[in-house]
């Protein structure tokens, strides 16, 4: 049974990581880092704890479908998905693996800056996924979704989508 358990858990986590992220479809909702926690109960019952990327993200309800189908269609009948807010989700869970995927599918992956730094900046500046030059301006601070600000490459006169950090 115990084994049975750990191949099911294992098994949770593969079909999880075959899910994209509705805003970054490059992107699996495991590398995104959403997904905090899977528990096998039995080998039909999963319980799966979910961190939203952000409370504001619209993208949520989509792939909680997704995850509830693709476990059905494995067997996991019962599934109960959880929502942990606390700790609040951070670009921090993101693997380098992603934020890689994420430039090479021209989005800027999130910076991370010092907090004072922060504070006393008045403008941020974003590496260019395409040139990697810093010569860049924010153009829209919504891009395709609210999770995403639209920059600009004054370098290579592309514009490009900057992943926010939260
Ligand atoms: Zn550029």
């Amino acid at each position: 049974m115990v084994i049975n358990n750990i191949v099911s858990k294992e098994k949770v986590w593969e079909l999880l990581s075959e899910i994209p992220d509705p805003d970054i479809p490059v992107l699996s909702i495991v590398e995104l880092g959403l997904v905090r926690d899977v528990e096998v109960i039995s080998e039909s019952n999963v319980i799966v704890t979910l961190t939203p990327s952000y409370s504001g993200c619209p993208a949520m309800g989509v792939f909680k479908d997704d995850i509830i189908t693709a476990l059905n269609s494995s067997g996991f009948c019962e599934v109960e998905i959880k929502i942990s807010l606390s700790p609040a989700w951070t670009t921090d869970w993101m693997s380098d693996v992603a934020k890689e995927k994420m430039r090479a599918h021209g989005i800027a992956p999130p910076e991370k800056e010092p907090e004072s730094e922060l504070r006393f900046a008045r403008q941020k500046q974003v590496t260019c996924p395409h040139c990697g030059k810093q010569e860049t301006k924010l153009v829209s601070r919504f891009g395709s979704t609210p999770c995403k600000a639209l920059w600009y490459c004054d370098t290579c006169e592309q514009p490009f989508e900057y992943f926010k950090c939260f």
